[in-house]
């Protein structure tokens, strides 16, 4: 019995609004501003060059699109088959409280149904400074599970781009490596990952950059992409006999190079800038059983919020604070990164890479209309939440509307 009681909400500036009809408990997303999580109606487009597929905001749909992935420009979005927005079921508004991150229904002051991410909690300071949350005058670091809740596609080597343009995963020494696919096995080298800009800005594409934020669901309206310090490396590992693995990641602040090295000494090696350290992290959750030898495993290691973090097989093992990263004496490492890398994964044993993927979390940037706003920070009342959404740049949220009282909470959301 879902009657579909379409009602159009008010839209603010084009893009920006989002939400939301009501048919029954089950609720139809409208806009681009929680996108690309939830979408409201939109366009498939598939690349003709690497085969992925995504989706483009109807504010766009009368323009050539580019794909994320590769950068292939000039793909045309499939006009004739618009597809609806996000199905929502609503939940409970309490009972247990709404918690950060979770995604949430609730009315405007004029009453209109939107949904949004929770970033702010009752009573707290939040801010938002330079594309990051800062919550009681610290910045928030998030946990693994918080990262991927909010991530952002960069890269995922399974789809390619064509030969004419260089190759996003470099295998070095090159004779070291073989590539099947987006599997990469060796006996001993590095995989580099050198970014490159997909969408319409100053840097011509093919050209190595650092990681900028882009927005596949309206990818080409979205002007000059900001840098990106934040990054999650994902990827399924195969080792066949003991050794060490180094990853590193590079955010586009530069400084913020890191290395991990598990091992069987349960010494860790960071590196930050041109600078190695090593401590040891006795009485940290120790990486130092794993990798296992037999089997696939799937290795997350994220730098994001100033700190490094490692997970196996969905397991964090090792959260490191940035201050521990600093102070301890320097040891040689492995050559320095080159333009544009972002990534490497440096194999000192035998090794097979499977399928690695990069993600970005959030940029919390200011949309436009907010650019002339002094405000960026907020003092919550007892009672009060602060929302935001995923496309930061064209979301009308707590920004604009204040933060929102238990009173105008609708519940959370599923879908
Ligand atoms: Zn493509």
């Amino acid at each position: 019995m879902v009657a579909a009681t379409l009602r159009l909400v008010v839209v603010g500036t084009a893009a920006a609004l989002l939400f939301i009809f009501c048919s029954g408990p089950t609720w139809t997303v409208v806009g681009d501003s929680m996108a690309p999580n939830l979408l409201g109606l939109h366009y498939p487009c598939r690349c003709e060059d690497c085969g992925y597929r995504f989706t483009v905001s109807p504010s766009v749909v009368d323009h050539p699109a580019t794909c994320p992935m590769c950068g292939r420009r000039g793909l045309a979005p499939a006009r004739s088959r618009p597809l609806g927005g996000t199905r929502l079921g609503l939940g409970a508004k309490a009972a247990p409280p709404l918690r950060r991150f979770e995604v949430a229904a609730f009315r405007t002051p004029d009453g209109e149904p939107m949904v949004k991410r929770v970033l702010g909690l009752p009573g707290e300071r939040v801010r938002i400074h330079r594309g990051e949350l800062w919550v009681n005058g610290r910045r928030y670091a998030k946990s693994m599970a918080e990262f991927r809740q909010t991530a952002v596609a960069v890269h995922d080597a399974r789809y390619r781009a064509p030969e004419t343009l260089p190759a996003r995963w470099q295998t070095t020494p090159s004779a070291n490596w073989q590539r099947r696919g987006s599997v990469f096995a060796t006996e001993r080298g590095q995989l580099r990952y050198r970014h490159q800009v997909s969408y319409r800005c100053a840097i011509p594409r093919g050209e190595a950059s650092e990681v900028r934020a882009h927005r596949g669901y309206n990818v080409d309206v979205s002007g000059e992409p900001g840098p990106v310090n934040d990054l999650l490396l994902t990827a399924d590992y195969r080792f066949t006999r003991p050794g060490r693995v180094i990853w590193v990641l590079r955010g586009a602040h530069g400084q913020s190079a890191d290395t991990l090295m598990p091992d069987d000494s349960a010494i860790l090696t960071a590196q930050i800038g041109d600078r190695a350290i090593e401590w040891s992290i006795a009485g940290l959750p120790t990486p130092a059983r794993t990798p296992r030898i037999e089997g696939w495993q799937r290795v997350e290691f994220g730098r994001f919020d100033g700190r490094a973090l490692l997970s196996v097989d969905g397991r964090t093992l090792l959260v490191a604070e940035a201050n521990d990263l600093a102070g301890a004496a320097p040891r040689a490492c492995s050559p320095a990164m080159e333009a544009g890398e972002a990534v490497r994964i440096e194999a000192a044993t035998s090794l097979v890479v499977g399928a690695p993927r990069i993600d970005r979390d959030v940029h919390y940037e200011s949309p436009s209309y907010l650019l002339n706003a002094r405000q960026d920070q907020w003092m919550l009342g007892a009672n009060e939440w602060f929302f935001l959404g995923d496309n930061p740049a064209v979301s009308k949220d707590s920004r604009r509307l204040g933060p929102v009282p238990f009173d105008r909470l609708l519940g959370r959301v599923r879908w």
